[in-house]
Order: structure tokens, then C-alpha cells, then sequence
């Protein structure tokens, strides 16, 4: 069995914030508003995973009213999606994923989000890719009102040998 998924999410930028992408803190000015520490890329990957698992979405799981989730690192709602995919008998055969924001440079900060996705997916770095993209100026992103995160994941059955 082999199944995809599609994730989407957007974030409005403010002062005040720190601002995390993909894990990792980035040096900015600005960061995302949100419940939790507002990861727009992290959002979009549980979104691909609940995706593809026929599981609905992260605001039916992990909703913004609920204080619990009040700051939370969306690295740790990750892993807890990763336990009910695991649950559900599959594994994560590979994730895209593109963030779009008109600034910060993110290229020196990919690495280590990758490195750190690949651990809690547990998949090796070449199954795991982010990309960064402008809107040249365009649109909410490009006037730096926000960020938008998109994630396409496929997960396949653990059960399942393709090796033949
Ligand atoms: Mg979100």
C-alpha cells in the first residue's frame, strides 16, 4: 500500500516573535503569529502525513484553543503524528516540501532542518527535500506579511516488500 499526501499552510509574520521554520530558529526580526510556535513548514508536513492517512487535519488534532498547545515546538506535534502513522502500519517513504517566504536568505538553515526531519521521520536525508522560494515580490509573501509552506508526502505500508 502506498499512499500521498498533500499539506498546505500560511502565517502571518510579526515583531516580537521568533521565527521558526522547519525546526530551527532562524536569526530575524520577525517571526510567525500563531498558538504554537507557528512552523509553517512543520505545520504543512503533519498536514501531508494526516493527509495520506486519511486522518483529517492538524487543527482537528491539535486545536488553537486548546492551551496545551499553547507555544508548543511543532516538532514535538510531529512526532506525535509520526506515532499514529506508525500506528496505522506505515512508514514515510519520502517528503518534498517548499517554504515560501520573500525573506530571510533560507538556504544556510536547510541543512539543518533537514538533518533534524530525517530523525523524526526516520528516513535518511535524501528522502527528505525543502525547498525555499520568493514571490519576486508578489502577494502576502512578498510583501513579507507572511509565509506559506507547501508538503507532499508519500508513506507506504511497512508490511509491504518492494524490493521485488
Ligand atoms: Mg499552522
Amino acid at each position: 500500500m502506498f499512499r500521498i499526501g498533500f499539506g498546505y499552510d500560511v502565517h502571518r509574520l510579526t515583531e516580537g516573535r521568533p521565527l521558526v521554520l522547519g525546526g530551527v530558529t532562524i536569526p530575524y526580526p520577525m517571526g510567525l503569529l500563531g498558538h504554537s510556535d507557528a512552523d509553517v513548514m512543520i505545520h504543512a508536513v503533519m498536514d501531508g502525513i494526516l493527509g495520506a492517512l486519511g486522518k483529517g487535519d492538524i487543527g482537528q488534532h491539535f486545536p488553537d484553543t486548546d492551551p496545551k498547545y499553547k507555544d508548543m515546538e511543532s516538532l514535538v506535534m510531529l512526532k506525535t503524528v509520526m506515532v499514529w502513522m506508525k500506528q496505522e502500519g506505515f512508514r514515510i517513504n519520502n517528503l518534498d516540501c517548499t517554504i515560501v517566504a520573500e525573506k530571510p536568505k533560507l538556504a544556510p538553515h536547510i541543512p539543518v532542518m533537514k538533518q533534524k526531519l530525517s530523525i523524526i521521520l526516520e528516513v535518511e536525508k535524501d528522502q527528505v527535500n525543502i525547498k525555499a522560494t520568493t514571490t519576486e515580490g508578489l502577494g502576502f509573501c512578498g510583501r513579507g506579511e507572511g509565509m506559506a509552506a507547501y508538503a507532499v508526502v508519500s508513506i507506504v505500508d511497512i508490511k509491504t516488500d518492494y524490493s521485488s
